[in-house]
């Protein structure tokens, strides 16, 4: 793996507070509460004179733009602050004002002005078949640039690489049975290419937004998180949402029972695919903490590897 800066070369300034807080707070606080809760406009205050804000170029190839829209979402901190105080996003196909050629020729202007610090966030899958055409994200001089031609340009030029979201992680939708484009997860491709640089998974369908704000904020203060055998984050995709469900209870007196067929308010019958799902959804919650899949529905698993071939038909017990 290439020894690659991550983080631009910048010294803190001082704030009201101090570095060393806003670090033990940011390391002390993530593991047990939300991003949300502990990125108060205080610490967001403490960030923004701290650090010059972080270069990011985002495109995306196969995907709904869901991911972005989640990213949107995002209440405390709002984009507002993210994108004012924490980053500065120097492309987005979505929300940028600029396209056409002129949008094409910032990106690799940006990404040689910033080679080695920028983070390269990649949504949705990387189609391979027939040489890339599947998806053209533009063109220069009349040359088309698809998005395998992109990311295999770019990304050996960037600090670090996300892939936001499942089809960008692992293939997802796109690379379900029927995947006539060749649609391709980040790190698979790159292992076609011999790309070294180093990529944090941030799957879901769509990925929490605290997942894609807490996993920027971590590059930024303390560079890669750990992550785990599927390349996530630990601190989001560390546990298992079975094993933390608040239906727990009623799974074990069913299994006790053997009646897993009729297990009260656990929706094991109706195919919840939470043993095999690694997330944090159970404490964490979507719509600013207001509900959650399994409060009234099933855990479909869009968090992990394979999905949604793997976790279908998503109304079949696992049992
Ligand atoms: S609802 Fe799903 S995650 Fe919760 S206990 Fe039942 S099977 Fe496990
Ligand atoms: S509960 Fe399961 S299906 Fe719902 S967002 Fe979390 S991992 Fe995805």
């Amino acid at each position: 793996m290439k020894d690659k800066q991550v983080l631009p070369d910048v010294q803190p300034k001082k704030s009201g507070i101090s570095r060393r807080s806003f670090l033990k707070t940011v390391t002390g606080t993530a593991a047990g509460i939300g991003i949300s809760q502990m990125f108060n406009p205080a610490l967001i205050q403490a960030l923004e004179k701290g650090l010059e804000r972080h270069p990011v170029i985002w495109i995306q190839g196969q995907g709904c733009t869901g991911c972005s829209v989640s990213l949107l979402n995002s209440v405390d901190p709002s984009i507002a602050d993210i994108l004012l105080k924490v980053i500065s996003l120097q492309f987005h196909p979505t929300v940028g004002a600029c396209e056409g050629e002129l949008a094409m020729k910032h990106v690799y202007e940006v990404a040689r002005e910033y080679e080695g610090r920028f983070s390269f966030a990649i949504e949705g899958a990387i189609p391979v078949a027939e040489n890339g055409k599947y998806c053209i994200l533009g063109e220069i001089d009349h040359k088309e640039i698809s998005m395998m031609d992109m990311v295999q340009e770019l990304a050996p030029m960037a600090g670090s690489v996300l892939a936001i979201g499942t089809c960008a992680a692992y293939g997802g939708i796109p690379a379900a049975k029927g995947n006539v484009t060749g649609a391709t997860g980040v790190m698979d491709f790159f292992k076609t290419k011999n790309i070294t640089t180093p990529v944090v998974n941030i799957p879901g369908c769509p990925p929490h937004p605290d997942w894609i704000v807490g996993s920027i904020v971590h590059l930024l203060e303390n560079g890669i998180p750990e992550l785990d055998y599927d390349g996530r984050p630990k601190l989001f995709f560390g546990n298992n949402i079975h094993d933390n469900c608040p239906r727990l209870d009623d799974y074990d007196e069913a299994f006790m029972a053997m009646s897993l067929s009729d297990p009260n308010g656990c929706r094991m019958d109706v195919g919840c695919k939470g043993p095999d799902t690694y997330a944090d959804c159970y404490k964490r919650k979507w719509n600013s903490g207001m509900n959650w899949c399994v409060n009234n529905a099933v855990c479909i698993g869009c968090v992990e590897p394979g999905f949604p071939d793997a976790m279908s038909p998503f109304y079949e017990p696992a049992y």
